[in-house]
């Protein structure tokens, strides 16, 4: 199926999201309701989302603005199992430098999506984070307008990995920009954050059917989340697989920081998600925030179909 990722024109800079387009889709996984919520689009170099792929072939499934920009989701998925109820990842967030914000295009539009979805903060009791690029963790918590730093989901446990937080107090020359300490700090401190120290190829439980597993490429430690119920099984990949358009296992992003391992994960992810059949969720990509994928007559994994009905 062709991907139809982009929509022909960009929004202007200063347009916003109407409501019902922060709803993205919901569906359902065995006994688990999801519901995919945007944090609004914004934007990021074309050639930094996909690295050493030449533009004549990713601007086909991307178009650039004349800034060379190409349009991202912030997909939160708000997963209800019956007994917990989780939001996957949780944005920009309203803490971004006012330059950095007008750079990225960022719109704040979570907490207006979550009522949109008449989903109030306070029924979150677990909030995950793959991992801790400000894009992914922005709304854990909230700057008040009097400049306080507060949790936005007072009744979670956050989960996030040991590593991440490690990675971020380093302030490397690489990607201390990605990290932004009030969107964890402040959690570690009060006791609401709690660390895990998975490795690759083990899978960490964090509450009935729900459970992480490290896929390291993007980051050393990033987490996908798996989501099992009576039989059916979808994965939030994060940015190992960040849009629908990444699925070539070679098309991986410049911001990758070993981007070898990140193709021999790719390779080991399809190695289960395609024959098992599982649901995968896309972090980034806004016009297909869900689907199941297939191997090609080529033996190229490409989208089966959209698997959420776009609200
Ligand atoms: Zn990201």
């Amino acid at each position: 199926m062709p991907c139809a990722l982009y929509p022909a024109l960009m929004p202007h800079p200063s347009e916003q999201p109407n409501s019902s387009d922060l709803i993205r889709g919901r569906t359902t996984v065995g006994g688990c309701e999801l519901t995919i919520l945007s944090d609004g689009w914004y934007l990021l170099d074309g050639g930094a989302m996909f690295g050493v792929v030449p533009k004549t072939l990713w601007a086909k499934r991307a178009p650039a603005d004349e800034q060379n920009r190409v349009l991202l989701g912030l997909n939160t998925v708000i997963v209800r199992t019956g007994r917990h109820t989780i939001a996957i990842e949780t944005g920009i967030g309203n803490k971004l430098p006012p330059k950095l914000r007008d750079i990225y295009g960022a719109r704040e539009q979570l907490p207006r999506a979550f009522a949109a979805a008449q989903i109030h903060p306070e029924e979150i009791d677990i909030v995950i984070n793959t991992h801790l690029h400000f894009d992914h963790c922005g709304w854990n918590t909230t700057r008040t307008p009097d400049g306080r730093v507060v949790p936005t989901f007072p009744n979670a446990r956050y989960f996030a990995h040991r590593g991440e937080v490690d990675h971020g107090h380093l302030q490397l020359e690489r990607d201390a920009i990605s990290y932004i300490s009030d969107n964890y700090d402040p959690l570690i401190a009060s006791g609401q954050m709690n660390l895990l120290e998975t490795e690759p190829g083990r899978i960490t439980p964090v509450v009935p059917g729900i459970s992480v597993e490290c896929f390291p490429g993007h980051t050393a430690q990033l987490l996908a989340v798996h989501i099992e119920s009576a039989g059916q099984h979808a994965c939030y990949i994060s940015d190992l697989i960040p849009t629908s358009a990444h699925l070539a296992p070679a098309w991986v992003m410049g911001y990758d920081l070993d981007p070898v391992t990140c193709i021999a994960e790719r390779h080991r992810f399809y190695r289960r998600a395609i024959p098992e059949q599982w649901l995968v969720l896309f972090t980034h990509d806004h016009h297909t925030p869900c689907g199941f994928i297939e191997l090609n007559d080529k033996g190229k994994p490409v989208m089966r179909t959209t698997a959420c009905r776009v609200a």
